[in-house]
């Protein structure tokens, strides 16, 4: 199996780097040097993992300050991730602890590719909160004591929530880890009516902030100086529409490193659970192409991402892996 990293880690600073202006090529004065040291002009464009880099203000497209590479802007190329013979970033959101035995655990996704060598991110939630989970801490007025109130409730599930992720991070195939642990919210809000400062956002800025700390902890003790990428991505794909709330989201991604991550196949596994639908996602994505259940394979995708729901997988998961095996096996006998 060929797995190559520079496709995506050479294409994707280049794709942004044709969208931003030109480097200065005659030497620059040292006044203006620090002039610009001053004004802590950010590195740009950043390459690779540098985009995680805590803090990173992502810069402006073409220099206009109206225009800036938002972190929360959902991108579709996800520039550290290796390719496979299926061409897909396999992804799979919500909880990675199901909350009943009725649905998939990400441990039962993880054993079925692991032998297989393939690779698969998880966007968790912290096991058994869900948005309703907040509706006590609504009526608390004071900012403070709602925040403590709901990270009361978090601290609960940490143990639980740590363990899970590091149960996954550690599994290796040929001495290469397989799985990895991304940030999908506490509670799996939809966070597209946010307004500044209203109980809903805080109890989710807290939430966001916990599965950040507990992803820290798991990876500190599973893979430690292991630098992991911040992929972040939105429950129901839904960034919030208020421009104030957006601004928020988009300086708590800065300082957490974060960078938010969309979708290119989507079989709308979460509603129809059908092992058909992922599997021709996954074909459309052998062959560059998107997908989606209504329109089937269109336009184009060069590294596509492919997002499914950790629950559906008993239903799925038989598509999904006779998409892995047959692009696997082509690539044997070519
Ligand atoms: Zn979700």
């Amino acid at each position: 199996m060929t797995r190559s990293t520079i496709f995506a880690v050479v294409l994707f600073p280049l794709a942004l780097w044709a969208q931003s202006p030109p480097a200065t090529e005659t030497p620059v004065p040292e006044v203006i040097e620090e002039k610009k040291e001053e004004e802590k002009k950010p590195v740009w464009p950043p390459e690779g993992r540098a985009l995680f880099e805590k803090g990173l203000q992502l810069g402006n497209i073409k220099d206009d300050p109206k225009k800036s590479y938002r972190r929360v802007y959902q991108r579709t190329f996800m520039p550290t991730e290796p390719k496979y013979p299926f061409n897909a970033v396999l992804t799979f959101d919500d909880q990675i602890v199901p909350f009943s035995d009725k649905e998939a655990s990400a441990m039962e996704i993880a054993n079925d590719l692991a032998p297989r060598g393939a690779r698969a991110l998880f966007f968790a939630n912290v096991p058994g909160l869900a948005s309703p989970s907040i509706r006590p801490f609504l009526k608390i007025k004071n900012r403070e004591e709602r925040r403590k109130a709901c990270r009361t409730l978090l601290e609960t599930k940490r143990e639980i929530f740590v363990t899970a992720i590091r149960n996954l991070i550690k599994i290796k195939k040929d001495d290469v880890f397989l799985f990895e642990v991304h940030n999908h919210t506490a509670f799996h809000q939809n966070m597209r009516s946010f307004r500044l400062g209203s109980a809903r956002m805080d109890c989710c800025i807290e939430g966001i902030r916990f599965v950040e700390e507990c992803l820290d902890e798991a990876y500190a003790a599973e893979r430690p100086g292991f630098v992991r990428d911040r992929w972040f991505r939105f429950p129901f794909l839904a960034v919030p529409r208020n421009s104030a709330a957006r601004k928020e989201i988009n300086e708590l991604f800065t300082e957490l490193g974060f960078l938010s991550v969309g979708e290119t196949q989507d079989s709308k596994d979460y509603a129809n659970r059908s092992a058909d639908q992922a599997y021709l996602s996954l074909v459309a994505a052998h062959a560059g192409k998107r997908y989606s259940v209504k329109l089937g394979p269109y336009s184009t995708a060069q590294h596509p991402v492919a997002l499914f729901h950790t629950k559906t997988w008993r239903d799925i998961g038989p598509g999904i892996l006779k998409a892995i095996d047959q692009a696997m096996a082509a690539e044997k006998n070519e």
